[in-house]
């Protein structure tokens, strides 16, 4: 007997199932989406490509990696379970990659999701099928399925960028990326390792391996303004105490700009004198974190000069950081301003490179033209390494999207529509893919926020929308042109007004050779996007075309 919800059709080739709704990707994002769908009653599928829930905590277990987000924000708030809230206790400030990833299973468990979701699951090819305004979605292992609503929920940072160095099948030694590390343990002891990249991942990786390994050999081509993190162990008093206000933390975090509960400024870098200018500054950095960028003055992403000051006061800190003067100024930034590059945390970054074991290449200058047999060939120097790590980031906001094969109505593709650059209602929805959500999708502020708040936005307010289309008896919601319009319009313009635009990073696709120029996440901030969301929402959808 078949399940009334249930029609299964098999063919010699392909199994065929139908569900409510297909979620593709079990991180946060999509374990939250799930749990919230159960609660609406629809029968649901999530297919991940990993083999277990965690996202970029599966799939990034590089040496060092850690949360860059403070451990107490980020991680489900109470809006998903007060209890697991209440028992859950992080063992540091900023926690490692084996326990976020313990975190993210214990969620999984607790919640009883992963019956729910299939592993080693690559979603292909998604494609509206309008006649029976359904999604049907066919996976790499040769199976499809069919659902009303299609989430994507594959991650903003999912698809890992090597870029095309010539000769990299010669080397003889072995190579990693980042964002594909193996998940048995890995020892570069003894060992020549070079790491190309110091983004976010490459300022982890570098200290680590520098600890490990013979010799490090770092292939920089931009510097960046990396602040301390100022790590440590948290007490079960401290713990306790951040629990008690968690109902007020979340609420301050759910309404700022970034995501976070700091204490947003507003007063001009250029408002104070130079003397409290330092005194301020001093504060952020011996606080660590974010608050550098977020707690001392509003004005830094726009305003040049503001900002100049808070370079200039980075700038100092290498030069005493680094002990070599050369070394110092080749890690010093000078093409772009503090924060319009995505700010790495350092855990000894600096530090690293007065160890006799570290030399840092300068790739700026000299560029790499090949890897070899035995390492890697700039302009002018061949370096021998029995290891390589790629810490050279993602196809970002797009990547996985892509990959996916997204077809929507009259069989336009998202990579086509997107061609010049991604166009979206709020970055949940594009006109011509009906029923289809993305979390944390371009033009929404995913990764400017302290990402889990913004996931946990986005899953409610798609929860909400799902369960008035249900109970107004909507089949059918897609954004409208117009309304698509007025926000690429908007994102635009609010980007244009900072400095974010004129840097080249991976922020506004500069990473990705052809990739359109434009930034890709919404910079409004956070609180004032969810403003707009639940507008929308209270009108009835508002820029939505909902069909009975
Ligand atoms: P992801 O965690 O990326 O999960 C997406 C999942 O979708 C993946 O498991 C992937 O396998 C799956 N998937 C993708 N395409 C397909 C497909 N076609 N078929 C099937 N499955 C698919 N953010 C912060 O706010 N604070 C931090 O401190 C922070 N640290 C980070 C550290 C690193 C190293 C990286 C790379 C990112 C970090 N981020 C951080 C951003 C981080 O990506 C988000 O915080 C969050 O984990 C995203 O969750 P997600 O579920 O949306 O996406
Ligand atoms: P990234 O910021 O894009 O950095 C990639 C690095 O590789 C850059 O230094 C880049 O140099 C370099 N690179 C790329 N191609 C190169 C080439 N052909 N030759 C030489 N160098 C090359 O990537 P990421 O460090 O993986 O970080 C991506 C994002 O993931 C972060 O910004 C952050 O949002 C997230 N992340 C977060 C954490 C955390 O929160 N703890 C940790 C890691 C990552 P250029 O700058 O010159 O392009």
């Amino acid at each position: 007997m078949v399940d009334a919800q249930q029609t299964v059709s098999t063919t010699p080739a392909t199994v065929t199932e139908t569900f409510d709704a297909i979620v593709v990707g079990a991180g946060f994002s999509g374990l939250y989406m799930l749990h919230q769908l159960r609660k609406l009653g629809l029968r649901s599928r999530v297919f991940e490509a990993g083999s277990d829930v965690g996202g970029t905590w599966y799939w990034n277990r590089y040496p060092g990696a850690r949360c860059d987000s403070e451990s107490i924000y980020y991680m489900f708030s109470d809006h998903v379970s007060e209890e697991l809230l209440q028992e859950w206790s992080w063992s540091e400030r900023y926690a490692a990659q084996p326990e976020i990833l313990r975190y993210l299973q214990f969620v999984a468990d607790r919640l009883d999701l992963r019956r729910d979701i299939q592993f080693n699951t690559r979603v292909i090819a998604a494609t509206y099928d309008e006649a029976n305004n359904q999604w049907l979605i066919s996976t790499d292992n040769g199976n499809q399925a069919r659902a009303s609503f299609l989430i994507t929920a594959v991650g903003c940072l999912s698809a890992p960028n090597l870029p095309k160095f010539k000769g990299l099948e010669s080397f003889k030694g072995t190579w990693y990326h980042t964002g594909n590390w193996p998940h048995d343990p890995v020892s570069f002891s003894g060992q020549r390792v070079a790491v190309v990249g110091t983004g976010a991942t490459g300022v982890q990786v570098v200290p680590e391996v520098a600890r490990e390994a013979a010799y490090v050999y770092v292939f920089q081509r931009t510097p960046n303004y990396n602040i301390p993190a100022r790590n440590r162990p948290l007490d079960a008093e401290y713990i306790q105490q951040i629990k008690s206000q968690y109902r007020e933390i979340w609420h301050k975090a759910r309404i700022s700009g970034f995501g976070l509960p700091y204490d947003a400024v507003n007063r001009s870098a250029l408002s104070v004198s130079p003397e409290e200018r330092e005194q301020i500054y001093w504060a952020a950095w011996n606080k660590g974190g974010f608050y550098l960028g977020i707690e001392t003055f509003s004005d830094l992403l726009v305003n040049k000069e503001a900002n100049e000051t808070a370079s200039e006061f980075i700038r100092a800190r290498i030069r005493e950081l680094v002990y070599d003067p050369k070394v110092a100024e080749l890690l010093i930034p000078r093409d772009h301003h503090f924060f319009t590059k995505r700010p790495p945390l350092e855990h000894g970054y600096y530090e690293a490179f007065n160890r006799d074991n570290v030399t840092l290449i300068d790739v700026r200058s000299t560029p790499i033209e090949e890897i070899t047999p035995q390492g890697i060939r700039t302009s002018d120097t061949e370096y021998e390494a029995d290891a390589i790590i790629f810490a050279t980031g993602f196809d970002a906001m797009t990547g996985s999207l892509f990959k996916m094969n997204i077809s929507g109505r009259d069989g336009i593709t998202l990579n086509d529509k997107w061609a010049d650059g991604p166009r979206t209602y709020l970055g949940l929805a594009t006109h011509g893919f009906p029923n289809m959500f993305m979390i944390t999708g371009p033009q929404s502020p995913s990764v400017l926020t302290n990402m889990t708040v913004a996931i946990e936005q986005h899953v409610e307010w798609i929860t909400d929308c799902i369960n008035y289309l249900r109970s107004h008896g909507v089949r059918m919601i897609e954004a409208q042109a117009e309304a698509e319009e007025a926000w690429v319009n908007h994102a635009t313009q609010v980007a244009e007004a900072t400095l974010l635009v004129n840097t080249p990073s991976w922020w506004v696709g500069a990473n990705i050779p052809g990739k359109p120029r434009l930034l890709y996440p919404y910079v409004g901030g956070l609180g004032f996007y969810k403003q707009q969301c639940d507008e929308v929402a209270a009108n009835g959808y508002r820029g939505f075309a909902l069909q009975r």
